[in-house]
């Protein structure tokens, strides 16, 4: 068996704290390959205005050159209407074959509303989850999660979760990295440096085509 990460986001941009979870994936899990898949309309985000997909996937294939394990998808781009996660799933089966072990990617905000995704028991049947724990962007732990959630889960070994039925949840250990795309865009719009939260081809990417003008520069163009 393969065993393969799946990282959904929006990565708008990609930065350093998605690369790190990224790392973090491969030394705890073991796995082979991890896909950075990029959603091209977010269900839970339909209501913000998004960077285009080509360039959202430029930088992610920008931010990965240099770790042969992590992998760009675009997968989501391909299809028309929300990214579902269970959709992508299931094209992943049928592309990589049964040969495949996977593991869905998931930020402890995220994971929390877990319960509102489409055909969210199929996933849990279909992917192990690996939480990852951003104490900054809440008080729970992903233990409490699992516990309120998912009380049929017991603990069978420190930070990971079983259920008969259905794939284990784990609970990815990094160290935090106080950074996220919002964070990237406001510090841009103001005019601020971002240099050390991305990777250095991004920063580029993004100067040169102009995405997230600081706010001055967005009003002498118009
Ligand atoms: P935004 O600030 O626009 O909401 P984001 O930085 O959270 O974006 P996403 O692309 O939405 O980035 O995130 C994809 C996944 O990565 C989510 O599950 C999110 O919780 C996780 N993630 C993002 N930043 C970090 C970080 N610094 N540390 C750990 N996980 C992160």
């Amino acid at each position: 068996m393969k065993k393969i990460g799946l990282f959904g986001g929006t990565f708008d941009p990609v930065h350093n704290g998605h690369l790190a979870v990224g790392q973090a994936g491969l030394r705890q899990l073991g796995l082979d390959t991890l896909y950075f898949i990029p959603a091209s309309s977010p269900p839970h985000k339909s209501d913000q205005l998004i960077t285009p997909f080509t360039h959202r996937v430029a930088m992610l294939r920008l931010a990965v050159q240099g770790e042969p394990r992590f992998v760009v998808s675009d997968i989501e781009g391909l299809r028309s209407g929300p990214s579902y996660t269970i959709d992508t799933l299931m094209q992943f089966r049928r592309n990589l074959g049964p040969e495949a072990d996977f593991f869905f990617i998931i930020g402890l905000d995220a994971f929390a509303d877990i319960t509102t995704w489409k055909k969210y028991q199929e996933l849990l049947n279909r992917t192990a989850f690996v939480v990852i724990d951003r104490p900054s962007h809440g008080c729970m732990s992903v233990a409490q999660v699992v516990r309120r959630c998912f009380p049929d889960y017991q603990e069978e070994a420190k930070g990971i979760w079983g259920c008969e039925g259905s794939q284990r949840i784990y609970a990815l250990e990094m160290e935090p990295v106080p950074v996220s795309s919002s964070m990237i865009r406001d510090r841009l719009r103001r005019g601020e440096e971002i240099g050390d939260l991305i990777p250095a081809g991004v920063v580029e990417y993004l100067q040169h085509h102009r995405l997230f003008p600081a706010a001055k520069e967005k009003g002498g163009e118009n």
